[in-house]
C-alpha cells in the first residue's frame, strides 16, 4: 500500500510499505477514504513542528471504512464508516485521571508522534474510532476532527450565548470555531488580513468581519462592545503580537483562548490580567469531543462544505501543498481522496 511519509524535514515521499496484515483482537483495519491537510502537517514537512518525530506518516484528520475487525470487537462491523480520534494517551497520569487526556503527560498524536492517516490502510484500537453516518460524503467527514478542535475552544472559553467573541484568524480553524460559536448563539467578530477569507466568514455567519491590514481591530472591538471589550478572544493565528493585542481588548472577567504553537515570547503586562481578572487558557486537541461533533455532523447541524476549497487525490500531495503555500487567498481546507 502507499503512504505519504515525511522521512526528514523537506523530504516527503509517497512510498510503498507492506499492507498491515495483523489485526489484534481489540483492533480494526480501516481503509482510509479521505483526509484533510492541516497547517501542522505542513510544519512537520518543513521541520518547524516543535513536537513531531521522523520518519513520519503524516495526517491526523482522516476517515474511512472498516475492512476487518478483531475477534473481541463487538460494536463495530466491516463496512462501517468511521472517523479517527488522533489523540493517544496513557490513561494514568494526572491530566488523564481528571479527564484531560488531550494533555496527557505522554500524549501522542497520530500523524505527529506516531504514524497517521495519509495511508491507504491503518490499524487502530477499536476505542480510537467513532461511527459516522453513511450519508456524509468522505470529504465533508474529514472535517469532523477540525470541528473537535472548535468544540474544545468553545469549552475552554466557556462560551455561552451571552458572549461577544473575537476570533483572530479566518483560516480553516478560525472558520470552524466561528461555526461552533454561532451554533452556541454568541455574537462573533472575525479578524484576518485576507478579504476573501473574511467574505467566507461573513457567509458562514460572522456578525462582523475586520480586515486588520486596513482597519484598527481595537477601535472596532471597543466601538462594538460599548467600550467594554470582547468577553472571549480566540487567538487562532499564533503570533506573539496578537496574543498581546487580545489581552488588551478582552473585557473584565473575560477569557482568552490560545491555539498557537509558537515559542516566541509575548510582552504581556501582568497588570492587564490581574486588574481584569482574565482567564488565559490554552486549547489543544480535544477532550472527548467526537461524540458531540459526530452527532452534529450526522444531524447536518454544521456546514462543513463551504470550508473545503480543493480536493486532490493523495498521490497529488505535492501539488496540494504547493497550492496551499502559494495561494492562501483561494485555499481553505484542502482534502485528499484515497480512492
Ligand atoms: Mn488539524
Amino acid at each position: 500500500m502507499k503512504v505519504i511519509r515525511v522521512n526528514s524535514p523537506k523530504n516527503l515521499e509517497i512510498c510503498d510499505v507492506p499492507e498491515p496484515e495483523k489485526v489484534d483482537s481489540e483492533e480494526i483495519l480501516v481503509k482510509v477514504k479521505a483526509a484533510g491537510i492541516c497547517g501542522s502537517d505542513l510544519h512537520i514537512y518543513h521541520g518547524t513542528s516543535p513536537v513531531a518525530t521522523y520518519p513520519r506518516v503524516i495526517g491526523h484528520e482522516f476517515v474511512g471504512e472498516i475492512v476487518k475487525v478483531g475477534s473481541k470487537v463487538e460494536d463495530l462491523n466491516v463496512g462501517d464508516h468511521v472517523v479517527v480520534d488522533p489523540v493517544v494517551s496513557c490513561g494514568e497520569c494526572y491530566p488523564c485521571s481528571i479527564g484531560r487526556n488531550n494533555v496527557c503527560a505522554s500524549v501522542k498524536v497520530r500523524g505527529v508522534h506516531v504514524d497517521g492517516g495519509f495511508a491507504e490502510y491503518v490499524v487502530l484500537p477499536k476505542t480510537s474510532v467513532y461511527k459516522i453516518s453513511d450519508e456524509l460524503s468522505w470529504e465533508e467527514a474529514a472535517l469532523i476532527e477540525p470541528f473537535t478542535i472548535a468544540a474544545q475552544v468553545a469549552d475552554r472559553g466557556g462560551i455561552t450565548e451571552k458572549d461577544s467573541v473575537l476570533i483572530m484568524g479566518a483560516g480553516p480553524i478560525g472558520l470552524v470555531i466561528l461555526q461552533v460559536v454561532k451554533k452556541i448563539g454568541a455574537k462573533c467578530m472575525v479578524a484576518d488580513l485576507i478579504d476573501k477569507r473574511l467574505e467566507l466568514a461573513k457567509e458562514i455567519g460572522a456578525d462582523m468581519v475586520i480586515n486588520s491590514s486596513k482597519q484598527d481591530v481595537s477601535e472596532i472591538v471597543f466601538a462594538e462592545t460599548n467600550g467594554l471589550g470582547v468577553t472571549v478572544a480566540v487567538e487562532a493565528v499564533g503570533l506573539p503580537e496578537l496574543f498581546e493585542k487580545v489581552i488588551k481588548i478582552t473585557a473584565p472577567a473575560g477569557r482568552i483562548v490560545v491555539l498557537g504553537f509558537v515559542d516566541k515570547p509575548s510582552q504581556i503586562p501582568e497588570l492587564e490580567i490581574t486588574k481584569k481578572e482574565l482567564d488565559v487558557r490554552g486549547s489543544r486537541l480535544h477532550t472527548n469531543k467526537f461524540p458531540q461533533v459526530v452527532k452534529w455532523f450526522n444531524n447536518r447541524e454544521l456546514n462543513p462544505k463551504p470550508l473545503i476549497s480543493h480536493v486532490f487525490h493523495f498521490t497529488e500531495i505535492k501539488e496540494a501543498i504547493n497550492l496551499i503555500e502559494n495561494n492562501s487567498t483561494d485555499t481553505c481546507k484542502v482534502v485528499l481522496r484515497f480512492e
